[in-house]
């Protein structure tokens, strides 16, 4: 079974920040989006369990490599990496646009993507190439199972107090969060390996795409502000016996007009 693995290389959690052009700062650490890594670890268990082999793709800046490097030590097969500086100032439609050409250019049964980033938080991604690639779209998988015979893979998809069971055909796009188990770390025999795994680099040339169209000049939106969120008033606690705490509660909320 051959899985592809969405990998988008985020600034390290807590240290994201704005450049002047109002743009998530690439230029800092770099690290794996949290959910990417889940779907990753889900990837691995299966292509232990029944084999197969399982290829990054990450579409990003230079420093996307560390994250690419420590997914291969954690035992994906290989990576692909589209860097390209025509993309800087791309949105969601053109940053989709370039990973659409990637895949159409890579061989896959199944495509696992997180359900969203750390830092674009779109969660527009996944669905998106699903449908530019017209592949069955399996979203919010707590479980992936394909069938021995490879036609079709079964998600379990949670939903509100209970989950659906849902069948596709394959290939299929399955999307996920951290309900699908812990990532591994890698071992040292994986860092070791991980050293003679390949990593392909495609330019936009490479994948026959016009540099026009995406980047800024192709955005499709334009951020105008970025503002932090607003100070929140500090909290009235209430140390009281629950009877009392309840009565003072209510008129709390009471006077803001909340009840
Ligand atoms: C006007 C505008 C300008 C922007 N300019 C820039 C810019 O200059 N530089 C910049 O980096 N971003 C820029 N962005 C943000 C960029 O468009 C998004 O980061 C990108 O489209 C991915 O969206 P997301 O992170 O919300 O993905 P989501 O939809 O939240 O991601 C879902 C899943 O899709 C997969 N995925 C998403 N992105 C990638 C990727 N790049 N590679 C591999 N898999 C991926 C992952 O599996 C991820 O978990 C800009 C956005 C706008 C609107």
């Amino acid at each position: 079974m051959r899985i592809l693995v969405l990998l988008k290389a985020v600034p390290v959690v807590g240290t994201e920040r704005l450049d002047d052009a109002l743009r998530t700062d690439r230029s800092v650490a770099l690290e794996a989006n949290g959910n990417d890594e889940y779907v990753l670890e889900a990837a691995l268990k299966l292509t232990e369990a029944h084999g197969g082999e399982v290829t990054l793709l990450s579409v990003g800046p230079p420093g996307a490599m560390d994250p690419l490097r420590k997914a291969l030590a954690m035992g994906a097969t290989r990576a692909v990496h589209v860097a390209d500086e025509a993309m800087r100032g791309s949105c969601y439609v053109g940053t989709a646009r370039v990973l659409e050409a990637a895949l159409r250019r890579l061989e896959y049964d199944l495509v696992f993507a997180g359900a969203d980033t750390s830092d674009g938080q779109g969660g527009v991604i996944a669905p998106a190439l699903a449908a530019r690639l017209g592949l069955p779209y399996l979203s919010y998988a707590s479980r992936i199972e394909p069938a021995p015979d490879g036609r079709t893979v079964t998600i379990r998809r949670l939903r509100p107090g209970g989950y659906d069971v849902l069948e596709a055909p394959m290939p299929a796009l399955v999307m996920g969060t951290q309900v699908l188990g812990e990532p591994r770390y890698p071992s040292l025999r994986g860092i070791m390996q991980a050293r003679n795994k390949e990593i392909r680099t495609w330019t936009l040339a490479d994948l026959g795409l016009d540099a026009r169209s995406v980047g800024a000049g192709a955005a499709t939106t334009r951020v105008l502000r970025a503002e932090p969120p607003a100070q929140r008033a500090g909290a009235t606690i209430i140390r009281e016996a629950p009877e009392t705490a309840v009565a003072q509660v209510i008129d709390l909320l009471a006077a803001r007009r909340l009840i």
